[in-house]
């Protein structure tokens, strides 16, 4: 009788950091690599659009005029409602989090169907929604709060108090960085490509291992 084959292992890796850390960047190093890139704010979003369920729920929770008359999502209206409201934004998370999980739990089988090594899931606030609890491996990026922040206004036009608000929602770097595996250093003193290289390797031999 032939050995029955055993389903190989394909490690569930997550990547975040501060605003601005370099996260992407990172990701797309990786992505070069060959390695699949779930970005996890992306598909919260589209989940939120396009997801039946997700949508009956956030209706529950704020009111019918939580999506326009044309199906989008009244991001603003809702943005208004749980920043005022602690239980409505701890609810509102409690219905987009694990619609994120299972959407993210079946993206990576399809990867470990095809043999990947393992898949990468980048999410900026990973250690804050509890979701890297689901991971076998953690990549934090750091880079000085001040470099971090400017990198932000450059990129997105913003003024220094639009980008600190956005830092308020997050969790110091020290906290998430006490939480790696790997740490990718991104002040501008070290190149990416040689960090993202190492861990990549190591990534890769591990998951040989567990073959
Ligand atoms: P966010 O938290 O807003 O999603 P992020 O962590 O994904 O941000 P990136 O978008 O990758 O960060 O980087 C922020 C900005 O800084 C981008 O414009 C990027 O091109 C730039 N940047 C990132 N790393 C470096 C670097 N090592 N040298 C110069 N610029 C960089």
């Amino acid at each position: 009788m032939p050995e029955k084959k055993k389903n190989k292992t394909c490690l569930r890796v997550g990547i975040t950091g501060g605003i601005g850390s370099g996260k992407t960047t990172v990701c797309r190093i990786f992505a070069a690599l060959g390695v699949p890139v779930y970005d996890a704010d992306y598909w919260a979003k589209w989940l939120i659009t396009n997801d039946p369920e997700v949508k009956l729920a956030i209706e529950a929770l704020v009111g019918p005029e939580a999506y326009l008359a044309d199906g989008s999502y009244n991001r603003t209206l809702v943005a208004s409602v749980v920043f005022h409201d602690k239980d409505k934004l701890a609810a509102l998370n409690a219905i987009v989090h694990p619609a994120v999980e299972r959407h993210s739990a079946a993206w990576h089988d399809r990867y470990a169907a095809l043999g990947k090594a393992y898949t990468l899931k980048e999410a900026a606030l990973m250690v804050e929604s509890g979701s890297h609890r689901h991971l076998d491996f953690l990549i934090v990026v750091t880079a000085p709060e001040a470099l971090r922040i400017r990198r932000v206004m450059e990129r997105d036009h913003l003024p220094e108090t639009a980008v600190r608000d956005r830092l308020k929602n997050q969790l110091p770097e020290a906290e998430k960085a006490a939480l790696a595996d790997f740490r990718i250093n991104n002040d501008g003193t070290q190149l990416l490509i040689p960090q993202v290289w190492a861990i990549h390797q190591i990534l890769t031999v591990r998951a040989r291992l567990d073959n």
